[in-house]
Formats: structure tokens, sequence, C-alpha cells
């Protein structure tokens, strides 16, 4: 058992509203940093090799966390093959797995606060963010997949000829989750709890930078009454066990989140035992705002789409397509609104702008900021390192560039941190194909007031999720996911279900 320190600020109270409790100024929890979960069992990598886990915030290491590497991914899908072939897993009945979905739900929101706290010293999420949303919205996502549980069913098929014909959807085998560091625990529910439901075993890869809340989560699938076997966490390297569970021939299927880049190598070297994949990869989101919009809650929906979670968010409205003629009064309320977002201790249940996740992340979003001023955009707030408190941590200032042409560097590329390109447009047309010109396609957004432009523009937007005078609502029953270079395959919803099931054909010769 290793105990997370505690920074000297932490608050003596979790972010309102309620459901909160306390978090006391030293925290120990039962996280097994040290460990991997295979089998049941916590054990140490088989090489006994570990890595620093490190708060962005202060700099400090957190824990040692096991690097787990091939022989433990051969380890781990074993247990994970083990318990998908072999009862209680195989014959269990699909209201008992509801039963069991729920309760790591009922689970999640009884330890919210110390799983929230993880989060936060984690990835330097706010804690109001990580207390108020994401950790309720893992709990939903179990909750949500209880019900589907027992719902899930084939078809009769009216076939030629005297035969009987129908279908059965199968769970697809070991699902190897490999996640994101930006949502660690809400990206890893929104994969596991789909795939238990559908009867698959688990094993769950978070990121090397915020693997605490998957390991706590482990504790707590146990705690649940889950067999041994069918969840299982991985934590090391993505080259290391990451790219052999991609390549393991005992793994069934890949749901990946991260980067483009990484989901065309996972694509290339999954080709290799030609398995499953559903990949939710990067975004360049179009936030559009049409001349005839409600301009105060425009500019609010503009700033809470791009700084949300530092702007560390695949689907952020990271270009602000403004119409002419309102440019300057929304420039004016977005620019005002992000002076006032100033970066803190993210452990402040007041702090609406945490530190950006690492020091490569820090450098990287630096050195878009950079691109952006020589490309001739204008700076109109941020584009420097924030400093809080003694100093440390990854701090930035929310950014705002005006006059961003669409070619520009900062306009074509991820950025993933907290800066809003604005660009401006006449008509709608040119909206609308302005919005489109990117290799990316996960999410856009429309404000106006007109209902009809409001759904013409939905349909001409090439994006898995248009939002209507709103930005980043998402819900266990909303299919997400990407057109384009964002991705395929949906999390969420039904659609969901697709992903860790598969169709079989039973036919009967009935003469
Ligand atoms: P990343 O691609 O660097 O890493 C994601 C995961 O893949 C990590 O667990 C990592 O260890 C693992 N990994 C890295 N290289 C690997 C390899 N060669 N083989 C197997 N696994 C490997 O992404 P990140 O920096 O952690 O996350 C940020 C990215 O994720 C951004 O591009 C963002 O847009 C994207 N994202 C997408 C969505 C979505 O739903 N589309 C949601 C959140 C984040």
């Amino acid at each position: 058992m290793a105990s997370v320190p505690a920074p000297s600020s932490a608050p003596s109270s979790a972010a309102s509203p309620a459901p909160s409790a306390n978090v006391p100024t030293t925290m120990t929890f039962p996280v097994k940093a040290g460990r991997l979960l295979i089998g049941g069992r916590w054990v140490d990598a088989l090489a006994g090799k570990t890595f620093a886990d490190v708060n962005p915030a202060t700099e400090e290491i957190v824990a040692q966390i096991a690097a787990g590497e091939a022989e433990d991914t051969d380890a781990a899908v074993a247990a994970a093959r083990k318990a998908f072939e072999e009862k209680p897993w195989a014959t269990m009945a699909a209201a008992d797995r509801a039963k069991l979905l729920w309760k790591i739900g009922d689970l999640v929101m009884k330890h919210a606060d110390e799983l929230a706290y993880l989060e936060t010293i984690d990835c330097g999420k706010p804690i109001a963010e990580s207390r108020n949303i994401d950790i309720p919205m893992v709990a939903e996502i179990f909750y949500y997949y209880a019900g589907w549980a027992t719902k899930i069913s084939g078809d009769t098929i009216p076939v030629r000829g005297n035969f009987f014909a129908y279908t059965l959807r199968e769970p697809v085998g070991v699902v190897a989750a490999i996640t994101p560091w930006n949502f660690p625990l809400l990206l890893a529910a929104w994969k596991i709890a789909p795939a238990l439901c559908a009867g698959n075993t688990v094993i769950l890869k978070p990121s090397s930078n915020t693997p605490l809340t998957a390991l706590r989560f482990g504790e707590l699938v146990q705690e649940a009454g889950v067999p041994d076997g069918v969840f299982n966490v991985l934590t090391g390297s993505g080259r290391g066990c990451g790219m052999a569970l991609v390549r393991h021939p005992g793994v069934d299927k890949i749901a990946f989140t991260g980067e483009t880049s990484t989901g065309q190598m996972i694509m290339r070297e999954a080709a290799g035992t030609v398995k499953k994949l559903s990949l939710e990869l990067g975004g360049k989101s179009p936030n559009i705002i049409l001349a005839d919009a409600d301009v105060d809650a425009a500019a609010r929906g503009a700033v809470s789409g791009i700084f949300y979670n530092k702007g560390e968010v695949c689907a952020a409205g990271s270009r602000l397509f403004v119409a002419a003629s309102v440019h300057d009064a929304v420039v004016e309320q977005v620019v005002a609104r992000a002076k006032k977002m100033v970066p803190g201790d993210p452990l402040d249940p007041k702090t609406r702008m945490g530190p950006v996740a690492g020091k490569d992340q820090f450098e990287k979003v630096l050195g878009y900021c950079q691109a952006g001023k020589a490309e001739g955009a204008a700076l109109k707030t941020g584009g420097e390192r924030a400093v809080v408190g003694a100093g440390k941590g990854w701090f930035i200032h929310p950014t705002v560039f005006d006059g961003v042409k669409n070619d520009m560097k900062i306009a074509r590329e991820e950025i993933f941190g907290p800066v809003l390109s604005v660009l401006t447009f006449t008509d709608e047309e040119e909206a609308v194909r302005q919005a489109n010109d990117t290799c990316y396609g996960l999410a856009a957004a429309v404000w106006t007031k007109d209902v009809k432009k409001a759904h013409r523009v939905a349909r001409r937007l090439k994006a898995g999720t248009v939002w209507v005078n709103t930005y980043n609502y998402y819900d266990p029953a909303m299919p997400f996911g990407g057109y384009k270079q964002s991705g395929f395959g949906r999390e969420l919803g039904e659609h969901a279900l697709d992903q860790y099931t598969q169709v079989k054909s039973v036919c009967v010769d009935l003469s």
C-alpha cells in the first residue's frame, strides 16, 4: 500500500456542489501505485522496473509506478483470456453483470473525493472539474451500461427455404483499452463499461502520465466482486506494454484514445493480427458564431469550449469562426473572460485553470504561441508562462489569437492546450467551407437564433458531434467519435456496444 502525499495547499473540502466530503490535508490512499493488477493479484512488474509519476502543479514525484513490459503483457493477456473463457464470467447471467456494473458506479461515487483528488494531482485538472464532472460522469457511464447488459440481443432472420436463421451477439473476447492523460478515468470508463457490459474481459493501459485513478479504480472493481482476471491494469509506456498489447495475438480488440499519429501506428501494427480497432483521435474543432447569435452566450460558450480542462480536450473548440459583423463584440468578451481565468492551484475549488499536464506539453504549447506570433496572428492575451505560488508547475495563461488564417500552423495543428484561434467569415458558405477545411472531424458547434440555419449548418459540418448553442455537452447515451482523421468507431450510447460485440449467424435446417 503506497501513500500519496497531499501538497500543503490541499483544500479542507472538495469542490462544491454536493455531494462532497472532506478532503483532509494529509491523505493516504490504498493505491497500489507500484503494482500491476493481473488476474486478481497486485504484482510487481516482472523486470522490477518503475517510473516516476509527477504532479504537474508542483513538479513533485507523487508515486513510483510499475513499468510493465512485454512479459507483463503476456501475463495480463493470459489472465484476461482465462477469465473470458472460463466460469464464472463466461456463463454469468447478463442480469448479474448489470448488478456488478451498477455496484462499480456506486463505489466510484462513494470514493469520488479521493478519485477526484488523485486525478487532480496527476493531470492538473481543477478539482471543481474532477470532483463535479469527471468522477460523477464515470459513475453515470457504469449506471448507463448496467441498463444495457440485459438488452443485447440478436434477431430472427426471414431466410428462403425451410430454415430457421437467427443471430447471436457475442462478446469479442479480450479487450485492451489504451487511454490518454486528459480525462484519465473518464475515457477509461467509456471503454471499460460497454466492454464488460457485453461480456468481454479488459486490460486497461492508462497513460504513463496519469496512472493513479486507474490503479485505485482497479481496487474498486475488485471490491465490487468482479471475478479475477476480468479487469486488469497494466501500467507502463506506450512503446513498451502499449505496443505489446497491440501486437499480441491474444488480444481481440484495441480500444484506443490518443493522438492521431499514435492511432496510425496502432493501425499499422494491429494489421499483423487483424485486430478489431476503435480509434478516438485528435481534433481541431470549429466553433462557429453566426451573425444572428446571442453574442453573450456564444462568447461564454467559446471560452468554455476552449479553456475547459486547460484546452486539453480532444473536442476543444480551438478554431473560433466569428461573423465579421459581431467579431469585435465577441472578441472583446472572449478576451475579458480569458483574462479572468487566472491559473491557480488545481486543488483550490475556485480554480478554473490548472497547469498543463507536463513539461513536454508545456513546451509544445508555448512553441505554438511563438508560431502564432511569427505567422502574424494578433496575440490578444496570454501566450506565456503563468507564475503560480512559488513558481513551480506547468502553468500557461489562457491565450487568444485574433486575425488567424485557416492555413496558419495554429489553425491547422492540434495544440491541445489553452490557445484559441479566432478567424472571421462573411457568410455561412465561407464559414462551413473553412470549418471543414481540416484533416480532423471530431466535433463542431454553431451559434445562431435561426433554427433553420442551425440544422442546415449542422448537416454540412463534417464532424462526429455538432453542438448547437452549446459546447462540450456529453451524455452517456449520446454517441461520440470522429470523422476523417479523428478516428472511427463510436463510444457511448448504444453504438458503443457494436464495438464490443460480434454477430454470429445460426442457421437450422428444419426439413
Ligand atoms: P498518446 O497517443 O501519446 O497516448 C495515448 C495512449 O497511447 C497512452 O496510454 C500511451 O501510453 C499509449 N501509446 C503511446 N504510444 C503507443 C504505441 N506506440 N503503441 C501503443 N500505445 C501507445 O496521446 P496523449 O498525448 O496521451 O493524449 C492526447 C491526445 O489524445 C490528443 O491528440 C487528443 O486529441 C487525443 N484525445 C482524443 C479523444 C477522442 O475522444 N477523440 C479524447 C481525448 C484525447
